[in-house]
Formats: C-alpha cells, sequence, structure tokens
C-alpha cells in the first residue's frame, strides 16, 4: 500500500474552507467565465500533466492505450467545432448512447467546451426507456454508435422533433439515412477550440434518477458545479496528480460522469476507462496490472466480488491500492471489514445523490471509518436530520435521532431543477434545507448513518424500522450474498418485515439455512426488528446503476402495480 501523498486533515479541511475560496482552486478562464471543459482539459497544457495519459482505455480485447491530456482535449476540440459546423447552440441538448470508449470522453467534454448541455444514457437501455427520456429532454443531438442506433433508435427516433442530428462514433460500415459518421468528420475538423467561456450557473448536464422509488427525474446541473467535483474529489476521493484511478460507474450514471469524468481530470489523474462489464477475474486483474491506486465502486459490485470468494483477490497482487470507496447503495458492515481482510484496505463509504450532482457525505482518508456510518459531511456541506412538523421541519439536535437526513442549500453541484417538473422540485425544499428522502441518523461525532430511504421504512408495532439495519445482520450469515428487506400489511403491528435472500454458489435454499438465517436476525435484532420470513431468491431486483429495488419487492409480494421499471437491470434484452 501506498501513502497518500497528503491527508487533508478533516477538522482542518472544514474549519478553514468556504466555498468562495474554494473556486480559487481551479484556475481562472482567461477571460473569465467558466466551464468545466476547460476545468478538466484545457488547464493542464499548459503543465506536464498535458502529456500524461488522461485516459488508460482497456478495449474488450488487445492491448490497453493510453490518450494524453494534450490528445483528449484535441479530440474533443474537434467535437466541439463539428457541433458548431453542424448548426448547435449553446443550450442545446446532446444526448450520448455509447459504451465506454475514448470516444464518449472526447464527444462529452466537447459539448461542454461548446457549451452544450450532456446527458449520458446507459447504453444497455432498452429502446423505450431511451425513448422516454428523450422525449422528456428532447435534445438536439444524440451520440451513439451504428449498432445502437440500428438497434435501438431507428424504429422511432424520426418521430422526435428535436432531434436534428445523429452522430455516430466508433467504426460506421455505412452511416443510416440521416446520421453522420463522427471519426472521418473530426479528420476535417480542427484540433484547436477556444472553449467557450459560461456563466457559473449555464446548464451543463441533465441527469436521470436511477428510478429506484419511481419515475426517473431528469436533473440539471451547471457548470458551477466542476468545483464541487474537483474539491470532493480531493478530499473524500483521496485524488492527487498523476495517481492511477478506475471509477467502475457508467457515464451513464451521474457517478460515472461527475467521478468518472469530471473529477478525475480536473485532479490530472490518470482514469481507467475498461469497455467490458463486470467480471471478477478481470477486475482483479486490471486492479493489479493497471496498478490502480484508488479505485471507487459501488455496493453490488463488492457484494459479487464477495461471491466469488477471497481465492481470486488472494493470487492477485493488489499492492498499489491506496484508497477505496463505495457509493451508490448502504456499504454493509461486513463489505467494509472484507475488503480490509481479502484487499488489505477498507473500503470507505460516501452518500450522495443525482440531486447532489457530488459526493455530500464521506468517510475521509483522514478520519477513522466507522463500518456501517456514510461519514462526515464534506467541507462546505451542512448536514442534519430533520423531523417534519406540520408547517415545516425542525432539526433534530440530539445524536441518535432518526429523521430525514437534509443539506443546507446551496452549494456549487447542487441541481438547480428537476426538468418540466417544478413542483416537484419545489417539494425537495423546506426554506433552505433540501430534503434528500433518505432518512438517517446522526452520532455524536457526527457520523451520519443511513437507516433507509423514506419510501423504504417499516412502521411495526410502533417501531421505525430501516431495512438497511436488518439486511446488514443478514449479510453477516456466511451463505447470503445479497438480502433486500421489506415491510408487509399485518394487521397487528401494522407491518412486519419479510427479507429476500439471494445463496452464496454452493449453498442451497433449504428449511434449515431459513432457520438458520431467521435465528440469526432474532438474535441480533430482537424479535419486534428480525424478519419473520425469510424468502430465497436466485437474485433480487435491481437497477442498472447496482441498487436493489425494495418497491418492486413489495409490488410483487402484495400484487401491486410495478410502476417504472425502465431502470430494472436485466428487465430488457
Ligand atoms: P430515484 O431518485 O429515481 O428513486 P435513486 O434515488 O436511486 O433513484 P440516485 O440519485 O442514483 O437515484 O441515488 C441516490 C440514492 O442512492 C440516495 O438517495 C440513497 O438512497 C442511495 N445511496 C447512495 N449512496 C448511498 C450510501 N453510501 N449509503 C446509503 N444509500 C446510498
Ligand atoms: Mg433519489
Amino acid at each position: 500500500m501506498r501513502p497518500s501523498p497528503t491527508l487533508p486533515d478533516y477538522a482542518a479541511a472544514r474549519a478553514s474552507f468556504s466555498w468562495r475560496d474554494a473556486r480559487t482552486w481551479l484556475p481562472a478562464m482567461p477571460g473569465g467565465g467558466i466551464n468545466i471543459a476547460h476545468a478538466a482539459l484545457d488547464r493542464h497544457l499548459e503543465t506536464p500533466t498535458a502529456e500524461q495519459a488522461a485516459i488508460r482505455f482497456l478495449p474488450r480485447e488487445g492491448a490497453a492505450v493510453d490518450i494524453s491530456y494534450r490528445e483528449l482535449t484535441e479530440r474533443a476540440n474537434r467535437f466541439a467545432n463539428l457541433l458548431a459546423s453542424l448548426g448547435l447552440e449553446p443550450g442545446d441538448g446532446v444526448y450520448c448512447l455509447a459504451h465506454r470508449t475514448p470516444d464518449l470522453y472526447a464527444a462529452a467534454l466537447g459539448t461542454l467546451k461548446h457549451g452544450g448541455v450532456f446527458t449520458p444514457l446507459f447504453s444497455a437501455f432498452g429502446p423505450e426507456p431511451i425513448r422516454s427520456r428523450v422525449e422528456i429532454g428532447a435534445p438536439v443531438a444524440i451520440v451513439t454508435t451504428e449498432r445502437l442506433y440500428r438497434r435501438k433508435l431507428a424504429g422511432w427516433l424520426h418521430r422526435m422533433p428535436s432531434v436534428k442530428q445523429v452522430l455516430l462514433i466508433g467504426e460506421v460500415e455505412e452511416a443510416p439515412p440521416g446520421t453522420l459518421a463522427v471519426e472521418p468528420a473530426l479528420a476535417a475538423q480542427s484540433p484547436d477550440y477556444p472553449t467557450r467561456p459560461m456563466a457559473a450557473e449555464d446548464s451543463a448536464l441533465l441527469h436521470f434518477t436511477s428510478g429506484t422509488t419511481g419515475r426517473p427525474k431528469g436533473a440539471i446541473h451547471v457548470h458551477e458545479a466542476v468545483v464541487a467535483h474537483h474539491i470532493t474529489g480531493h478530499y473524500a476521493l483521496d485524488l492527487h496528480p498523476g495517481d492511477i484511478y478506475w471509477c467502475t460507474a457508467d457515464p451513464g450514471w451521474v457517478t460515472g460522469t461527475s467521478y468518472g469524468i469530471i473529477a478525475p481530470f480536473t485532479n490530472g489523474v490518470t482514469l481507467v476507462v475498461d469497455e467490458e462489464e463486470f467480471d471478477a477475474e478481470r477486475w482483479y486483474r486490471i486492479l493489479q496490472d493497471q496498478q490502480v491506486a484508488v479505485w471507487y465502486t459501488a455496493p453490488t459490485a463488492i457484494r459479487m466480488l464477495m461471491k466469488v470468494g477471497p481465492e481470486l483477490a488472494r493470487r492477485h497482487d493488489l499492492s498499489s491500492l491506496r484508497f477505496l470507496a463505495s457509493v451508490g447503495e448502504p456499504l454493509n458492515p461486513e463489505a467494509v471489514h472484507w475488503g480490509r481482510e481479502t484487499l488489505g484496505l477498507p473500503f470507505h463509504d460516501n452518500w450522495w445523490q443525482t440531486e447532489t450532482g457530488g459526493i455530500m457525505i464521506a468517510n475521509f482518508a483522514s478520519m477513522p471509518i466507522k463500518p456501517g456510518s456514510m461519514g462526515r459531511p464534506v467541507p462546505g456541506i451542512e448536514a442534519g436530520v430533520a423531523r417534519h412538523t406540520g408547517s415545516g421541519i425542525e432539526l433534530i439536535e440530539d445524536p441518535d435521532e432518526t429523521g430525514e437526513l437534509v443539506l443546507k442549500a446551496p452549494w456549487p453541484s447542487m441541481f438547480r431543477g428537476y426538468l418540466h417538473e417544478e413542483a416537484r422540485y419545489r417539494q425537495c425544499f423546506a426554506g433552505t434545507w433540501y430534503l434528500t428522502g433518505d432518512l438517517a441518523r446522526r452520532d455524536a461525532e457526527g457520523y451520519f448513518w443511513f437507516i433507509g430511504r423514506a419510501d423504504d421504512v417499516i412502521k411495526s408495532a410502533g417501531h421505525l424500522i430501516g431495512p438497511f439495519e436488518v439486511e446488514s445482520v443478514l449479510m453477516e450469515h456466511p451463505a447470503v450474498a445479497e438480502a433486500g428487506v421489506i415491510g408487509i400489511p399485518d394487521e397487528i403491528a401494522g407491518e412486519t418485515v419479510k427479507a429476500f435472500v439471494s445463496l452464496k454458489p454452493g449453498h442451497a435454499p433449504d428449511e434449515a439455512l431459513r432457520r438458520e438465517i431467521l435465528g440469526l436476525a432474532r438474535q441480533r435484532l430482537g424479535p419486534a426488528v428480525a424478519p419473520r420470513q425469510v424468502e430465497f431468491r436466485e437474485r433480487l431486483p435491481s437497477t442498472r446503476s447496482g441498487k436493489i429495488m425494495r418497491r418492486l419487492l413489495r409490488a410483487r409480494e402484495l400484487g401491486l402495480p410495478e410502476g417504472d421499471t425502465s431502470t430494472l437491470e436485466g428487465g430488457w434484452e
């Protein structure tokens, strides 16, 4: 394990922090204004970072390809020039439906350079989720590949009046009518482009939420967000110039953009981009061969590695790792310990949302991890726990009380609205507090503990039961790979707890095991909180961003309508 070059001291960083000062961490654009792409690329051009690899691309097959900051900037510039030559205006929406190749990154940054509003979509989406998102966001251009165009867009895109350009990246055998092959078109463009200075409040990104609790919402983010991306990348992910960094999230989700495109480049690291999906052996090989120092992944991936067992990890040399972080779902204490035992380092959990645009609460490099806790607020962020009163909210000052997690607005990466849903946006605020929709408690040392989403919390015989606590205990059983807990109606208790569990390979879902798991839960949680029922499932329904969809477990259990399932993993294809 390499030591961290500098460990920002948490208390000192918080005490001396102001967002106004933070803006000066990133050099200003020469003529004034701000642009995410300037902070990510242009600013490095006069420094030695220009020749360092910005991207280390690992194609499905074949050797790794390094692309320097200078090369990536030139590619992005050509793309920006192409958009300009096609008549796109600043503020126009550009969607991208593509798998992870360097072209995607150049398109994202080129769009931002030109002042366009970039929306990444997950390439595994089926036609319907793509269509509905195009309808909501009305982009002017769509960047995709020939294959994805033919399979997912060709049938309906002509009915979308907003879409004027369809740009095909990667290899194009024959550009279908109405589309443009990007590669040859870029060759004719200049590698220079004067990045457009934007106002801090100009829109830069439109991100759709994961759809875990319902229909996905389009969250609007502005150029100023880059200040938060940059600083949280440094503080919460311990990114330092020259680090080899791997973020396993796809840019189709906010994590894959904020910390999979923007923060790594503003912080001058080398970003590992893997074209493939999850495969335990391939992942360990990447960590080893690419000498990854900082790794940002998600509980769902960690659980899959845990399921495979520790032997595979032990066959790899993982000594280059310095910092491991996780986001997206609650990280069970079991997973933190597993990291320590198997990879030699614990995972640092951090919490945020599409709406917050950047990490808000984190276990920092410089403070002791509390396994099972999301950590403490990042510098510049004030977080609280609140209860709802008739007229608004009231902050709970006492430690260890459960309430809604709230954040004091504003901060640079805060969303500036839900597209076309002004009323829904307004509902997210009580005065200057942003209401996250998640329940949490804060302990006496200021660490926040996730209880559950407000929608998922179970009310049983006067108790408020957070699914996370119950799931974490179930995960302690050596046979359990994944657990999802819901409340089901009960005449006496109001609700009782039911658990759905998937097992690690080699374990049979029989009655003896069920009793054992129920017994463990009862012993650890007490009879009031422990599940009454455990049902075994091959796998649990989850979003493509890797979140267990408890609302679907519940809907299926109770025979209720399933609602929006556009982000369900494996729901299509
Ligand atoms: P939707 O808003 O459409 O229902 P979503 O909330 O899952 O979907 P995201 O913005 O991708 O969409 O996810 C943010 C949510 O993920 C948080 O509100 C929280 O519930 C959960 N989450 C993220 N990180 C953590 C974490 N470290 N611990 C616990 N929960 C987390
Ligand atoms: Mg949400």
